[in-house]
């Protein structure tokens, strides 16, 4: 069998705040298995963008607390690698797409020489000049018109569509195994959105990485995942092919987040957002931590926590009551 390219076993995240300690990530399976398309979705504050940023140990420590009892990335060990091997994978063969490229840019660097400089740091038997032309021609291949007139110019004079189009340069520019997206289109307008995922689709397939595409937006998920993972006050609460957990969720969470996504197909101006909050992660709720919220919620919900348990072939869901949901 296929061994998985990245594999997280009880992933846990803390946060100390004068307030108490931030539980973000409480205790998260994952595994990703080469060239598939993986989704990460819920709300924001699920734990799902930091669960992305622990792979490649992005978080700063302290404060954060990042424990896993399995942490790997092929067979290095990320929670014992140096910071150097660390930097040697970020970029190489993990490459990343963050929502605000500013963050991954440097400002005072043309956006041809940093894609240069990121093939030079992965690939030293290249020299300065090849570099420079493999940046044009992956400018190129993400849609920058004028590639080689437009790798001379500074981040400032990109849009943010652009920018976002020369971060995917940058992430895919050393062939990686593994990108990890996280919410790449969110800071998009709508029309810019379609075309960066189309390019994500495109990455994906010209360099066959596996890819951790984290998003709260269902669509995104519909149009671009192979599988996806429902993620809810810092727990996986459901995982399934794509098409079978938009034909039947198995969680009353994932049917919240699909009730609340607009259809076309009905005349209404109502969106049925799941009613209620998320938790908070200092003090999260007995239980399952969704039962304040949960329709389905009886007694042994506020007492006894679900186990992420096997409901179907592929199908895992963390619900007592799995079995009734959707039926
Ligand atoms: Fe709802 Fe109970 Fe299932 Fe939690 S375990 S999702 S509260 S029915």
């Amino acid at each position: 069998m296929t061994q998985p390219l990245l594999r997280i076993e009880s992933l846990r995240v803390d946060f100390p705040t004068d307030d108490g300690v931030v539980h973000a990530v409480d205790g998260v399976d994952l595994e990703v298995f080469p060239g598939e398309i993986v989704a990460v979705v819920g709300e924001s504050g699920s734990g799902k963008s930091v669960t992305a940023m622990s792979v490649l140990r992005l978080l700063r420590e302290p404060p954060a607390r990042v424990s896993a009892d399995v942490l790997t990335f092929r067979d290095h060990d990320l929670r014992t690698l140096s910071p150097a091997d660390l930097r040697a994978l970020r970029g190489g063969p993990v490459g990343m797409i963050f929502q605000d490229p500013m963050t991954a840019l440097n400002p005072v660097m043309t956006i041809g020489d940093q894609i240069a400089e990121a093939v030079l740091l992965h690939q030293a038997e290249r020299d300065r000049r090849a570099a420079r032309r493999r940046a044009v021609d992956l400018l190129g291949l993400v849609g920058v018109p004028d590639a080689a007139q437009r790798a001379r110019q500074y981040p400032h004079e990109f849009s943010g569509g652009m920018r976002q189009r020369a971060m995917i340069a940058m992430a895919i520019a050393n062939d990686p195994d593994l990108i990890i997206a996280d919410e790449p289109t969110t800071a998009l307008d709508v029309t810019i959105q379609a075309q960066v995922l189309e390019l994500v689709r495109k990455a994906q397939r010209e360099t066959g990485a596996a890819t951790v595409l984290i998003t709260h937006d269902l669509g995104v998920v519909a149009e671009l995942a192979d599988r996806v993972v429902v993620m809810y006050a810092g727990r996986v609460v459901e995982t399934a092919g794509v098409e079978a957990l938009f034909a039947q969720p198995r969680h009353p969470y994932t049917v919240g987040l699909l009730a609340s996504l607009p259809r076309m197909d009905i005349d209404t101006d109502e969106l049925n957002a799941i009613p209620g909050n998320p938790p908070n992660m200092i003090d999260p709720p007995s239980g399952c931590p969704f039962h304040p919220r949960c329709p389905l919620a009886r007694e042994r919900c506020v007492t006894e926590r679900p186990g992420l348990r096997e409901v179907a072939p592929g199908r895992r869901s963390a619900c007592h009551y799995a079995e009734e949901v959707g039926t």
